[in-house]
């Protein structure tokens, strides 16, 4: 497995192989791998001849006053984790490779970066697209694999492709868990035991959700409210948002078709997000 750190390497080796008549998949992460992250270097080893897995921590989707400073950062643990699966190759450049001193080219999806994330974190999905559509230009990919733990980033991103005719085919992988239910992030290395079991709460408040829809509830606001109650009594917790929304991430009042219910929580000092969709047809 190579790790390569210059874009124009990079590319390079993008090129010929292509060139080859191979496939080329790409999984972006910012590294500090768990098995979520696997499980998409898994599905693009399925689906192309040639992966590689970018391990950038994007510091222009970062907020001022977010975590970027302190985000975890395990890479050579990540490298062998990569290799063991028979990634071909990891592309892990610096800061001032991917922005240089006198950047200022940007790619923003407007109205959807907005929305959900987008009104508690302004700049973040200008951040991603940027670095997302750097990505797609350097490495090529045929296909590109995201999580669906990231579900307004799969769909910002997918729009960003089609509105610009990128010539790459996005791929979603579901949710991986905890046995608790908690979505595996790279934010739960933050985490002690006890805040670990607090943090579920995102989960049962999804899954409580999830039983009132089976139930017949069809009301969005009804279903909020429960959640949001179920969340109030965990200490700790502070409810950014939570959302019902349809897949081009409009809020909808009344339940049908294939719907996302979407929350951030603030548990003590860490930000998490999390989601599930479901299918409840006409
Ligand atoms: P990150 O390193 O957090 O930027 O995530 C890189 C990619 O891994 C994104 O496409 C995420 O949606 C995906 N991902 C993160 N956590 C999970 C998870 N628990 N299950 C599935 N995919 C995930």
């Amino acid at each position: 497995m190579k790790t390569i750190k210059s874009p124009k390497s990079m590319q390079l080796l993008s090129r010929r192989t292509g060139q080859t008549g191979k496939s080329i998949g790409l999984v972006p992460t910012m590294g500090a791998l768990h098995k979520g992250h696997l499980a998409l270097v898994e599905r693009a080893l399925k689906l192309t001849d040639f992966v590689v897995v970018s391990i950038f921590v994007n510091p222009t989707q970062f907020g001022a006053g977010e975590d970027f400073s302190r985000y975890p950062r395990t890479f050579s643990a990540d490298r062998k984790l990569l290799a063991e699966l028979g990634v071909d190759s990891v592309f892990a450049p610096s800061a001032d490779q991917l922005y240089p001193a006198d950047f200022e080219t940007y790619v923003a999806v407007e109205k959807m970066s907005q929305v959900l994330e987008g009104e508690f974190r302004p700049t973040h999905f200008r951040g991603v697209t940027t670095v997302v559509a750097k990505l797609f230009n350097i490495i090529r990919p045929d296909v590109a694999v995201f999580g669906r733990k990231d579900f307004q980033q799969a769909v910002v991103i997918k729009k960003m492709a089609r509105d610009l005719n990128f010539d790459v085919k996005i791929v979603t992988v579901p949710t991986v868990r905890e046995k608790s239910g908690l979505a595996k992030s790279s934010r739960n290395k933050y985490f002690s035991p006890e805040q670990l079991r607090r943090a579920v709460v995102l989960y049962d408040s999804l899954k409580m959700a999830e039983k009132m829809i089976k139930a017949g509830h069809r009301q969005a606001s009804k279903i909020k409210s429960a959640m949001k109650r179920r969340i109030d009594q965990t200490p700790g917790t502070r409810i950014d948002y939570i959302a019902i929304t349809d897949e081009e991430l409009n809020e909808l009042k009344r339940l049908s078709g294939k719907i996302t219910i979407s929350l951030a929580v603030w548990l003590d000092e860490v930000r998490l997000i999390d989601n599930i969709s479901l299918n409840l047809g006409k």
